[in-house]
C-alpha cells in the first residue's frame, strides 16, 4: 500500500510545474521565413511543448525574453568537425555563434565507421547535435589509396559497400570534394555509381565541385547530373566565384541553378559569408603532382619540379593573380612563426629575392615540410551578396571546432552566423532578418531531412536561440580569429540551456542525429 502511494506521489511532485522552461515576451521568428510574432514558448522533456499566451503556465525556469527574438537553433549544413570535436566536444565556437546542429563529413572527407564514431561522441557528451555525410575521398582512399586513375568495376563495388554501410549507420547523404586528392581522379560515372548507393537510402548529394571559377558552369552541370542520374537532391557546397578573372560570373551560375530547378531537379546551395577561402596548400599544385602522396619524390626530381612550377605559373595567369599575395598561412605546425603571413612575406623571411620564382620555391619548402593550412583571398563581395540573395542558399561555416588560441584559423568557424546577422542583415540590408534565419534553420533542415528541427512548432526538438538583433556581432577577423561571437544570450539544445546569459554552461545535451 505504502509502495503504491509513493508511486502515485512521485509523478505528482514532478509535474508540480507545467514545463521545464518558459520563455516569455519573445518575438518569435519561427524559421519558415514568416515575419516575427509575439508569444511565450514552453519547453518540456527536450521538446517545444506550447506556444502562445502562457500567462498562467508554471515552469521550473522562466526566461524573460524582453522583446528579444527567439529563433530555432541554427543548423550549419557544411562543417568539418572530424578530428577536432573529440578534443572540444562542447563545440564552444559553434554554440556561441548560435549553432545547435552541424552536418559534417563534407567535401568528400568523413568518418567511415559512423556507428563507432557516433558512439564515441555520445559517450564523451556533446554540446551540439551532429549529423554526418559519407565522403567520396575517404571511401576512395580506403579502397584505392591516392591512385591517379579511374576505379575498376570491382573497386566501385567495394566503395559502394562502404557507402551502403555508412548510410545504414545513419549518414544523411554522400559528399564529394572533386578538387581534392583522390576524388579529383574520378569521372562522373564513378560519382554517379557511388551516389546511387546513398540515394537508395534517401540521402542527399553534396558537392565541393571540380571547379569554383572558370569552369563552374560545367561543374554545376556535373553536380546536377549526378543528382538526376542517381535520383537524389543536390546541395552545391560553398557556392562562390573564386577567380578574380571571372568575378561576376555568379549571375550565370545562379541562372543555371534556376534553370535546373525549373526542370524539376531539387538543387540548392550553401555559402559562407567571407571573401577568403580556407583549405590546404596542396590545392595550388597540379593534382598529378600530389598523387599517391609522392610530392616530395617529385619535387626532388629537377625536371618534374620545374614542370610543377610551370603549371603553377600558368594557373596563376588563368586566375588573374599576379603572384601568391592572396595566399596566407593559417596553420604550419613545423614553424608557427609563418602563421598569419602571406607566401611573399614568408619568401622574404627566407631571404629570397622578391618575385614569383622565389614564392614558388617557398611553397615547395612548405610542401616538403608536410604542407600547410591556408586562407586564400579569392572572392568578390558582389558575388557573395548575389549568391546570398538567392532564395535557396543556406548559411554554412565550412568550419570546424576550434581550440581557443591555436593556429590562425579562418574566422568563419567562430563568426559565420553572427556575421550574416550583423553585416549582411543589419548593416547592408542584403537579407531581411526572417529570411536570414530561414537560411540558418528550416532550409538546411529540409535539405538534410532533420524533420523535427529547424522550426519553432509544438513537438519540435527544443533547439532555440534568444538574441537581440541590434546587438549580435561577429568578432573573429582574419588577423585575430580567436574571438567568439557576441549577442547570443541564450542557446538551448534539446531543451537544455547551454548558453545562459551569454555564458557557456556545463550541459552536454547534444545528440548524434542518424538519418532514418
Ligand atoms: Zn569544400
Amino acid at each position: 500500500m505504502a509502495r503504491a502511494l509513493t508511486l502515485l506521489f512521485i509523478p505528482m511532485l514532478l509535474s508540480a510545474a507545467d514545463y521545464d522552461i518558459v520563455i516569455r515576451n519573445a518575438r518569435v521568428i519561427d524559421g519558415s521565413g514568416n515575419p516575427w510574432y509575439r508569444a511565450d514558448v514552453a519547453v518540456k522533456d527536450g521538446r517545444i511543448a506550447a506556444i502562445g499566451r502562457l500567462t498562467n503556465a508554471t515552469a521550473a525556469r522562466t526566461i524573460d525574453a524582453g522583446e528579444r527574438v527567439l529563433t530555432p537553433g541554427f543548423i550549419d549544413p557544411h562543417t568539418h568537425v572530424e578530428g577536432n570535436i573529440e578534443r572540444n566536444p562542447r563545440a564552444d565556437n559553434f554554440l556561441l555563434d548560435g549553432v545547435t546542429t552541424v552536418v559534417t563529413g563534407n567535401c568528400g572527407s568523413s568518418e567511415l565507421n559512423l556507428t563507432a564514431w557516433f558512439d564515441k561522441l555520445a559517450k564523451t557528451g556533446l554540446g551540439i547535435n551532429v549529423a554526418s555525410l559519407v565522403g567520396h575521398n575517404s571511401v576512395r582512399r580506403e579502397v584505392m589509396g591516392g591512385a591517379n586513375r579511374l576505379a575498376t568495376p570491382g573497386e566501385i563495388v567495394k566503395m559502394q559497400t562502404l557507402i551502403d554501410r555508412a548510410m545504414r549507420e545513419g549518414a544523411v547523404g554522400f559528399s564529394t570534394g572533386l578538387e581534392y586528392i583522390p576524388g579529383t581522379f574520378s569521372d562522373t560515372a564513378e560519382v554517379v555509381a557511388l551516389a546511387k548507393a546513398a540515394a537508395a537510402h534517401g540521402g542527399v548529394y553534396t558537392s565541393h565541385m571540380r571547379d569554383e571559377g572558370i569552369r563552374e558552369i560545367e561543374a554545376i552541370t556535373e553536380a546536377v547530373n549526378v543528382g538526376k542520374q542517381a535520383g537524389m537532391p543536390v546541395e552545391i557546397s560553398h557556392l562562390k566565384i573564386d577567380r578574380r578573372s571571372v568575378w561576376g560570373a555568379s549571375e550565370k551560375s545562379l541562372a543555371l541553378i534556376e534553370k535546373f530547378r525549373g526542370e524539376g531537379v531539387d538543387v540548392v546551395a550553401d555559402q559562407y559569408p567571407y571573401d577568403r577561402a580556407a583549405t590546404n596548400l596542396g590545392i595550388r599544385l597540379p593534382s598529378w603532382a600530389l598523387a599517391d602522396g609522392k610530392i616530395k619524390e617529385r619535387l626532388a626530381e629537377p625536371a618534374t619540379r620545374q614542370k610543377i612550377g610551370g603549371e603553377m605559373k600558368k594557373n596563376l595567369v588563368e586566375m588573374g593573380e599576379p603572384d601568391y599575395n592572396f595566399a596566407t598561412v593559417a596553420r604550419f605546425a613545423s614553424n608557427t612563426a609563418y602563421e598569419g603571413k602571406s607566401i611573399p612575406e614568408i619568401s622574404a623571411l627566407k631571404g629570397r629575392p622578391a618575385g614569383l620564382d622565389g614564392q614558388i620555391e617557398t611553397i615547395f619548402d612548405l610542401m616538403n615540410a608536410g604542407g600547410a593550412s591556408m586562407t586564400y583571398l579569392l572572392m568578390d563581395e558582389k558575388d557573395i551578396e548575389r549568391i546570398m540573395r538567392y532564395p535557396f542558399t543556406a548559411i554554412a561555416s565550412d568550419g570546424g571546432v576550434t581550440e581557443l588560441g591555436v593556429g590562425n584559423p579562418h574566422p568563419r568557424s567562430y563568426g559565420t552566423n553572427a556575421r550574416v546577422l550583423a553585416e549582411y542583415v543589419r548593416t547592408r540590408r542584403v537579407l531581411t532578418l526572417e529570411d536570414a534565419i530561414r537560411r540558418m534553420t528550416a532550409l538546411p533542415a529540409r535539405t538534410f531531412q532533420l524533420k523535427d528541427r529547424g522550426l519553432i512548432r509544438e513537438g519540435m526538438a527544443a533547439d532555440l536561440v534568444l538574441f537581440d538583433p541590434a546587438r549580435v556581432e561577429d568578432k573573429a577577423t582574419y588577423a585575430k580569429p580567436h574571438q567568439y561571437s557576441q549577442g547570443f544570450d541564450y542557446v538551448m539544445v534539446n531543451g537544455k540551456v547551454v548558453v545562459d546569459e551569454a555564458k557557456l554552461t556545463a550541459a552536454r545535451p547534444g545528440q548524434t542525429l542518424r538519418h532514418q
